[in-house]
C-alpha cells in the first residue's frame, strides 16, 4: 500500500514567497513492519550483500556483561504489539519476564562485533537518495553499543553500491549477538517512499521572514477567536444520538483545522526520511559542515523516534487514519536514539567524504 501525506493545510508560498527560496525536497520512507527481500530498499535488512565480501564489524571492545539479544527484543516486540488492549497471557509473561535486559548476555569474548543491517535504500525508490556518481544503493549500519564512533557517538557505517555489480547475495546475513540497549534494535520493515516539500527550520530563516510568519501565524489565531465567539457554548455536553454527538464533533474538527502553524505544518516533516531539511527543536542550530572540504552538510537519512506525534498530525498519511493511535504504526521501527532523532549528514560536494551525525 502506497503512503500519501495530505496536501499542506496552507500553501505557505503563496502567502509568503520568499519561502521559496527555502524550499527543499524529503522522501518521506514511511516504514511499516514487514520483510522485504534484497532487491528492494527495507529497513534492517535483508541487504544486497556480496556472498564473498566481509559484513562489517565493530572492532571496540564490547566487554559489557548486559544487554539484548535482537531476537529476543523482537520477540518482546511483538508480544506487547499482540497483547495491546487487553491483559497478558501467562505465556507472555513468561515471556516477558525471560526477555528482560541482562537475562541472556552472551559473552562477547572480545570478539569484533558484526553491525546491526539498519537500512538499504536504493535511488530508484527514493528521489532524493544522492550519492557518489553511479552508485543506485545505500546500505547503512551501525553498531547496536551507541558510542563506539567518533566522540563517543554511535558509529554507523555507510556503504554505497553500484547494485547491478552484486553478484551472489549472502544468504546467512550476520547480525550483533546482542545490543547494549533494546532501542538500537531496529524491527524489519518494508518502506512506502513519497516525496514531499519542506521549508527550513524557522530559526534558520531571516529575522524578517521569521517576523512575517509570525505575523501571518498570528493573524490566524484572529480567525480563530472570532470563529469561537460564533459557536454556542451554550451546546449540549451530553447528546440524545449519535448523529447529533457526530455533527458536535465535526464541528470541533473544522475549528482544529484552523490551529495550522508553520513549524507544526509547513516546514519539516516528521519520521524516517531521506533528504529535506534538519530541525532544531531541542537545542540551537548547529553547523554540520564537511570536515573535508567545509560545505555545509544537509541531512541524508533522518531516523526518527516515531512516524508523527499524536492522531491530530497533518503529516497522518490518508492511509493510516484509522490506526492513528497504533503504537506499531506510530513507532514501527522501535529505534530511539539521542532524545529520539538522529540524521545523518553527506558532503553535497563529494559524497564519499566523511558523514557527520548530528542529534535532538
Ligand atoms: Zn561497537
Ligand atoms: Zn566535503
Amino acid at each position: 500500500m502506497t503512503r500519501t501525506t495530505p496536501p499542506r493545510p496552507v500553501d505557505i508560498e503563496a502567502v509568503l514567497p520568499a519561502l521559496s527560496a527555502h524550499r527543499r525536497t524529503a522522501t518521506r520512507l514511511h516504514p511499516r513492519q514487514g520483510v522485504a527481500n534484497a532487491e528492494e530498499s527495507s529497513v534492517a535488512g535483508p541487504l544486497l550483500w556480496p556472498a564473498d565480501e566481509p559484513w562489517p564489524v565493530c572492532t571496540a571492545a564490547h566487554t559489557k556483561g548486559t544487554g539484548h539479544r535482537p531476537a529476543d527484543v523482537r520477540l518482546k516486540r511483538r508480544v506487547l504489539a499482540g497483547a495491546r488492549g487487553r491483559d497478558f497471557s501467562d505465556e507472555e509473561r513468561r515471556i516477558l519476564a525471560a526477555t528482560g535486559p541482562g537475562r541472556h548476555a552472551p559473552d562477547l569474548g572480545g570478539e569484533p562485533l558484526p553491525l546491526s543491517a539498519v537500512a538499504q535504500l536504493y535511488t530508484r525508490d527514493i528521489p532524493d537518495l544522492v550519492g557518489p556518481e553511479g552508485h543506485d544503493l545505500l546500505q547503512v549500519f551501525w553498531c547496536p553499543f551507541e558510542v563506539h564512533g567518533p566522540d563517543r557517538t554511535i558509529d554507523v557505517v555507510l556503504k554505497w553500491r553500484r547494485s547491478h555489480e552484486v553478484g551472489d547475495v549472502l544468504t546467512d546475513q550476520p547480525e550483533p549477538p546482542v545490543a547494549g540497549r533494546e532501542e538500537c534494535v531496529p524491527t524489519p520493515c518494508v518502506l512506502h517512499p513519497e516525496r514531499v516539500v519542506e521549508h527550513e527550520y524557522l530559526g534558520l530563516l531571516s529575522d524578517a521572514l521569521q517576523d512575517d510568519i509570525a505575523d501571518w501565524e498570528e493573524g490566524l489565531l484572529d480567525d480563530e477567536e472570532n470563529d469561537e465567539d460564533a459557536y454556542d457554548s451554550s451546546a449540549p455536553q451530553s447528546y440524545a444520538t449519535y448523529e447529533e454527538y457526530e455533527a458536535a464533533m465535526a464541528g470541533t474538527r473544522a475549528r482544529e483545522e484552523y490551529e495550522v502553524d508553520y513549524m507544526g505544518d509547513l516546514s519539516i516533516a516528521p519520521g524516517w526520511k531521506v533528504g529535506g531539511f534538519a530541525s532544531w527543536h531541542l537545542t540551537d542550530p548547529a553547523p554540520v559542515d564537511c570536515a573535508a572540504c567545509g560545505a555545509p552538510m544537509p541531512p541524508l537519512l533522518t531516523v526518527d523516534k516515531c512516524e508523527w506525534d499524536g492522531g491530530s498530525s497533518s503529516w497522518l498519511p490518508l492511509e493510516d487514519r484509522d490506526s492513528a493511535d497504533d503504537p506499531v504504526v506510530i513507532d514501527p521501527v522501535g529505534v530511539y536514539l539521542g532524545r529520539g532523532l538522529m540524521r545523518i549528514h553527506t558532503c553535497p560536494v563529494d559524497p564519499t567524504h566523511r558523514h557527520r551525525l548530528s542529534f535532538q
